[in-house]
């Protein structure tokens, strides 16, 4: 039935000729009370995906404060730490504070990358550059503080970010990620298998999974073992989004493989 249901929103989605990309704007704003959905057009600077030849896909989770009080799932911290999985967490910096302490046994493995994710998890195209520049770098300060490094990559709240912010966040060092591959773990009615089932078919070299590490999730921990497990399968190795978008440079890129 679920399962049925997700096959039928990718049939209507390749239907439209829509790309994995605008179904996350979909499911971003699916999210928002009140959201209306919002499509992103392709942004110079705005990485959605890695190199397409390779065979390595990075998984992410955002972890903000969009409802209510922050709180880590430990659950799916506990299974990427188990699995040896390297992933990129993008944190609100309010949210890390909020949850520092349940966040140290991550931020001491080196497995795991931390990105910026904006300080309160404003809609950010709503505001002016200087405000856009104080949430991102409170959100640096915040999460430095937390995990002891200060984040090279950020992903817009609700996944919207035009050609402004993204020119914003690289002024402060930062490069804009998003993804192609959004899992559809906000979705309530989306079951366990339905998400593995998913992921597994549609992820494919280069791609930036998404999923939520803060609850958000509904089958998010009991999902991922077997997504990992079914791409590692079929000999993908998971890396950090830093790792995966290093290749991008042209000297690696004329490598042999
Ligand atoms: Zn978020």
């Amino acid at each position: 039935m679920k399962g049925e249901r997700l096959r039928r929103r990718a049939r209507w989605l390749r239907a439209f000729g829509l790309r994995p990309l605008v179904a996350s704007a979909l499911i971003s704003a699916a999210a928002l009370p009140g959201g209306r959905p919002r499509v992103v057009p392709d942004i110079p600077g705005v990485i959605r995906h890695g190199p397409r030849k390779t065979r390595e896909i990075a998984l992410t989770f955002d972890a903000c404060s969009s409802r209510g009080r922050g709180k880590l799932d430990t659950a799916v911290a506990g299974v990427l730490l188990r699995t040896r999985t390297p992933a990129t967490v993008f944190l609100g910096g309010k949210w890390a504070k909020d949850v520092a302490r349940a966040l140290r046994g991550l931020a001491s493995d080196s497995l795991i990358e931390f990105g910026n994710h904006a300080y309160m998890h404003p809609h950010l195209l709503t505001l002016s550059d200087d405000s856009i520049r104080q949430e991102l770098r409170k959100a640096q300060r915040a999460i430095k503080g937390v995990v002891g490094k200060k984040p090279v990559l950020f992903r817009a709240p609700y996944g919207e970010v035009d050609g402004r912010v993204a020119a914003v966040a690289e002024s402060l060092g930062l490069t804009v990620i998003e993804y192609d591959l959004p899992s559809g773990d906000p979705d309530s009615l989306l079951s366990e298998q339905a998400i593995v089932r998913y992921v597994s078919s549609m992820a494919r070299g280069g791609s930036i999974i998404v999923m939520h590490i803060n609850t958000r999730g509904w089958h998010t921990a009991d999902a991922l073992p077997e997504i990992i497990a079914n791409l590692r399968r079929k000999g993908y190795t998971f890396v950090t989004v830093s790792r995966l978008i290093a290749q991008e440079k042209p000297a690696e890129r004329a490598r042999p493989r």
